[in-house]
């Protein structure tokens, strides 16, 4: 896992700078005002970020063969875009599952179960779990309410 004080797209340390300019997002091209930037010029925008998270929650659930969730998180994890606190905790979780459930024999449509997870993971606030006493990804686990995740908590959880 690479440090988080060095640019997403180049490795190169931020700069913080002492007042917010108008930035160009080095993905979307959208201009926003901020303070940080890698000493290439980088800037990422949020939503951009929240893409390139969601993007790599999507690519590896759908190409793992893993019936491990954990080894899927852990997988998952490395991609320089998931922070260790980040809100993509929220929708991270509950695919890992999904994906070892289809992985371990469950008929699952994994993409629409997939876009169901990040809908619900995604109405968790950011920030949350550092104001109440619940770590919100956990209740990923039981985000479980009609098809399709209905299954998760009968295939891992003893009766
Ligand atoms: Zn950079
Ligand atoms: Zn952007």
């Amino acid at each position: 896992m690479p440090a988080r004080e060095e640019c997403l797209l180049c490795h190169a340390p931020l700069v913080y700078l002492p007042k917010q300019e108008e930035m160009a997002c080095a993905l979307c091209g959208g201009l926003y005002p901020s303070n940080a930037r890698c000493e290439q010029g980088h800037y990422v925008c949020r939503a951009s970020h929240r893409k390139q998270r969601l993007a790599a929650i999507w690519r590896i659930c759908l190409a793992t063969t893993s019936k491990n969730p954990l080894a899927i998180a852990r997988e998952i994890m490395e991609d320089p875009f998931i922070y260790m606190h980040g809100p993509e905790h929220h929708v991270l979780v509950g695919s890992c599952l999904l994906a070892a459930c289809r992985n371990a024999g469950r008929e699952l449509n994994l993409p629409e179960a997939l876009s169901e997870m990040e809908r619900r993971g995604g109405q968790v606030p950011n920030g949350i779990c550092a104001a109440t006493p619940n770590a919100w990804a956990s209740a990923a686990l039981t985000a479980r309410a009609n098809l399709p995740l209905a299954p998760i908590k009968r295939a891992f959880l003893p009766a």
